[in-house]
């Protein structure tokens, strides 16, 4: 049986990997297939505190490194069930997926028989050197507690051009990736709030922004539209779908169609040297269904972000009482209704007693490498507090 296990491989679940296993708790980690999560998939990282600049990639492999050195078990396979129903809690992987024991790892370790991890993650991964050795197989691990760390990924518009240009001037992040973008023109796609705070943000840098919406006006709150509407460095462009993304070796322009069907019109080539997709994100949650409590997006919903919500409907209620009320009676019913499964002395306990979540499967606002770290290792030190507490 584990003490632990966590699930996702990125900077949420790695930081939660690195304190669990400096605090001698042995993590087994599953890390996904590909491992890494999004931040394998963008380029150069240039605001993860102490590094100038670094790869995602890179700056992932460092981490994997870093808690596989203080003993955690790191296995590249993908989670497809778990059962939160009985303690311990128990984690379905494929059949094939071969784990390393406790006592097994911590001997080869100490005998040097086990390789370090390859720089590259084509060269063979402790996983595979591990698995050639041990015939320790099941398709489900037994453990006292799981960090629930699976991410989300960014939607894409899915237009010919936008995977073939990403990271070549196609983002779904302006904060990570705005400063490349000086004096430059670039156009953000979407409506809703992460498409304004997109463009504003990208507005520091560049010297025009458009932002290109589908319909004729916006879903993002009001004081976001009005914030962008005041910046003279945006212009909207309406009812209008990007068809296409132009560009060689980076992004020179793109396809613009307008959706207004009375006017019937050509698809117009806007030139911009960059495209910001902010057409919402998905957390992948979905084997988490029924097991704990989901937002209806699907985010793992956390004490700290319930009593935040409940916070935030009390000040509402109370700032204009008659505007908000059917609305938040609905609301609040059904916050009331799952308030009582959450321990609210666990910042990141989910509504199941002794499974924790971190990073971007919760934070729906951030979404940052970073913050995603803090939050895995918030995590990782309230599973240590709550197993000491509930061996007792
Ligand atoms: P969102 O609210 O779902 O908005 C997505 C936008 O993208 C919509 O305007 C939608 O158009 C458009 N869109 C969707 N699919 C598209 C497609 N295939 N092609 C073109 N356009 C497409 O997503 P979000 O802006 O990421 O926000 C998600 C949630 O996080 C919201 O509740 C938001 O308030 C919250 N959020 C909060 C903050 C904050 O508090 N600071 C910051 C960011 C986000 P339609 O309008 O036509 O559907």
């Amino acid at each position: 049986m584990e003490n632990v296990v966590v699930i996702g491989g990125g900077p949420a679940g790695l930081s939660a990997a690195i304190y669990l296993a400096r605090a001698g708790l042995s993590p087994l980690v599953f890390a996904g297939s590909p491992p890494g999560g999004q931040l394998t998939l963008t380029s150069e990282v240039e605001n993860f505190p102490g590094h100038d600049s670094i790869l995602g990639s890179e700056l992932i492999e460092k981490m994997r490194k870093q808690a596989q050195r203080f003993g955690a078990k790191i296995v590249d396979e993908n989670v497809f069930k778990v059962d939160f129903s009985k303690r311990p809690f128990e984690v379905f992987v494929s059949e094939s997926t071969k784990i390393f024991s406790q006592d097994q790892l911590a001997s080869r370790l100490s005998s040097g028989s086990v390789a370090p991890r390859s720089s590259s993650p084509n060269e063979g991964s402790l996983r595979r050197s591990l698995a050639q050795t041990t015939d320790f197989r099941k398709n489900f691990v037994s453990s006292l507690a799981v960090i629930i760390a699976t991410g989300a990924k960014a939607l894409w518009l899915n237009v010919p051009g936008e995977q073939e240009l990403r990271g070549k001037g196609v983002s779904a992040c302006a904060t990570c990736d705005g400063f490349f973008f000086k004096d430059k023109v670039v156009a953000v796609v979407g409506g809703g709030d992460t498409a304004m705070e997109e463009a504003l943000t990208l507005t520091k840098f560049a010297k025009k922004v458009y932002i290109i919406h589908r319909r004729d006006s916006f879903r993002a709150s009001k004081i976001m539209q009005e914030r962008v509407f005041a910046n003279k460095k945006i212009e909207v462009i309406w009812n209008s779908v990007v068809e296409e993304i132009l560009g060689n070796s980076k992004v020179e322009a793109i396809k613009v169609k307008s959706q207004n069907s009375k006017v019937k019109s050509e698809s117009q080539k806007l030139e911009v040297d960059g495209v910001f997709v902010a057409i919402g994100h998905k957390p992948d949650t979905d084997i988490f269904a029924g097991q704990v409590e989901l937002d209806k997006r699907g985010y793992v919903i956390t004490s700290f972000r319930l009593s935040l919500e409940l916070a935030k409907m009390k000040f509402k209620m109370k700032k204009s009482p008659s505007e908000s009320e059917g609305k938040m009676t609905i609301q609040n019913e059904k916050l009331e209704k799952i308030v009582d499964k959450f321990d609210f002395n666990y910042q990141m306990a989910t509504s199941v007693l002794g499974v924790f979540a971190a990073g971007d499967c919760v934070d729906y606002v951030y979404r940052q490498a970073a913050t995603a770290a803090g939050m895995g290792v918030s995590a990782a030190l309230e599973v240590e507090r709550w197993l000491e507490s509930s061996i007792k």
